[in-house]
């Protein structure tokens, strides 16, 4: 694994293209410098009638081009590091895809798995009151993330409305579409990291059909993903969750391995696969590889041993610098979280426009709009990796990134 923590992670990432663009001093040290940080300590009610503190983060990391944007996770291992380097990408995600928002980020650190539905009810309306000053339409609007989803969005868009009197569907996307949510949502991340896979196999020369796909991950991103890119006519050899991966080398039915894993809680085990670690997944000799799950997967120690010959970063920060060098050097074309799981924030831009409006559009035009945007910035981040020729697809998407938030900073200038 590597040494350094995911925030180390991001800063590296950060100044390698500040240098590279050679930012001046100010605007370095402001994109380096998270803008905002809220922890909250809040109490739930358990079923069992004991009281149970959690702690829980909100970060904004910069807000130059709009409001803050990002997603919620409740997982045991967030962290603040954790929660500052997830808010940095998604300011970098946002401006990849040059929609008008900064990047966020919140978490809980708890474990939804061991917790009733009344509990995580209680702890999401619990969190979301205790950041109510700190988000809104206009200034933060959270999304899902890992172990979140539309339910608990209605929660939080329900109680924030609670808290001010009326409704505010507007404050939190990847909502339920009765309540304000967006057509194509749900797949959106996953469509999303389609339409670029589908670029770089033209750029490469790599037929989909057949080309043999293997997913880290098999919630939102990832399952949606396993769906998408089958119906593309490619092969999904393996897809793994917490528990273990499964593997079979004519293709799983992605359809028919969710029926598995909603029965029995996973993957592993599913009748017509092979069970595999985590690890032989990532190790496995496929066409496409995607990381769909959690931070730090792909390192100085198994990067080696990767044989894919393009890694889709569904999930946020799967791949550490050290391990990005090594796919750099193996000739592998990594297509970095940045642009990679855009899709999602996209979409929820769209969601947000649509009840700004209250005017919504029909899943064609979501999806064909969502294919405009991950096109054109697939290009621009590709044109950037071609002209400079020896960085790789992260840093040209960074490089893009950085320079349209570096631009706004300087177009505001400096307050007071
Ligand atoms: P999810 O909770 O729906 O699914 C996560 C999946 O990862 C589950 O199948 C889980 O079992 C698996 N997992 C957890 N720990 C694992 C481990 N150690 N090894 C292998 N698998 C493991 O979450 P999601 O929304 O699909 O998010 C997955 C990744 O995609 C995260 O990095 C997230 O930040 C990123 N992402 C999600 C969205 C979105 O819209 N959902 C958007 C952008 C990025």
């Amino acid at each position: 694994m590597t040494e350094k923590n995911v925030w180390e992670v991001a800063l590296e990432q950060f100044e390698i293209v500040a240098e590279r663009l050679n930012l001046e001093p100010y605007i370095r040290e402001r994109l380096k410098r998270p803008k905002r940080i809220l922890t909250v300590n809040f109490p739930v009610r358990m079923d069992d009638g004991s009281i149970k503190f959690f702690e829980g983060y909100r970060v904004h990391h910069n807000v130059d081009r709009g409001p803050a944007k990002g997603g919620i996770r409740y997982h045991p291992s967030v962290s603040l590091d954790e929660v500052k380097a997830l808010a940095m990408w998604m300011t970098w995600k946002c401006a990849v895809v040059n929609i008008p928002y900064g990047g966020a980020k919140g978490g809980v650190v708890c474990d939804p798995h061991k917790m009733s539905i009344g509990e995580i009810e209680r702890l999401t309306r619990r969190y979301t009151t205790e950041i109510s000053f700190f988000i809104g339409p206009e200034k933060d609007i959270p999304a899902p993330d890992v172990n979140t989803n539309p339910q608990i969005m209605a929660w939080i868009m329900d109680t924030y409305s609670m808290n001010m009197g009326y409704s505010i569907p507007q404050v939190v996307t990847g909502k339920p579409i009765e309540i304000g949510g967006s057509e194509g949502r749900v797949e959106a991340t996953a469509r999303g990291c389609l339409f670029t896979i589908l670029k770089a196999c033209n750029y490469l020369g790599l037929a989909i059909k057949n080309a043999r796909v293997a997913i880290q991950g098999y919630g939102n991103a990832g399952y949606n993903l396993a769906k998408l890119i089958a119906r593309e006519g490619a092969k999904v050899i393996a897809v793994s969750d917490s528990k273990g991966g499964i593997y079979n080398e004519d293709g799983l039915n992605p359809e028919i391995v969710m029926k598995h894993k909603v029965e029995t809680g996973s993957v592993i085990d599913f009748p017509g696969g092979k069970n595999i670690t985590n690890e032989e997944l990532l190790k496995l000799n496929c066409d496409i590889l995607v990381p769909a799950a959690l931070e730090d997967q792909i390192h100085k120690d198994n990067a080696d041993k990767i044989r894919a010959k393009i890694v889709a970063e569904a999930a946020n920060g799967p791949t550490t610098p050290e391990a990005d060098e090594i796919l750099f050097r193996k000739g592998i074309f990594i297509i970095p979280d940045v642009l990679a799981n855009a899709g999602g924030v996209t979409v929820s831009y769209f969601e947000w426009v649509q009840d700004l409006q209250s005017f919504f559009w029909t899943e064609e035009d979501v999806n064909q709009k969502l294919k405009e945007v991950m096109e054109r910035s697939f290009d621009k981040v590709l044109e950037i990796f071609i002209k400079e020729k020896d960085i790789n697809m992260r840093t040209a998407a960074y490089m893009l990134a950085i320079d349209r938030v570096a631009r706004a900073v300087k177009l505001r200038g400096l307050y007071p």
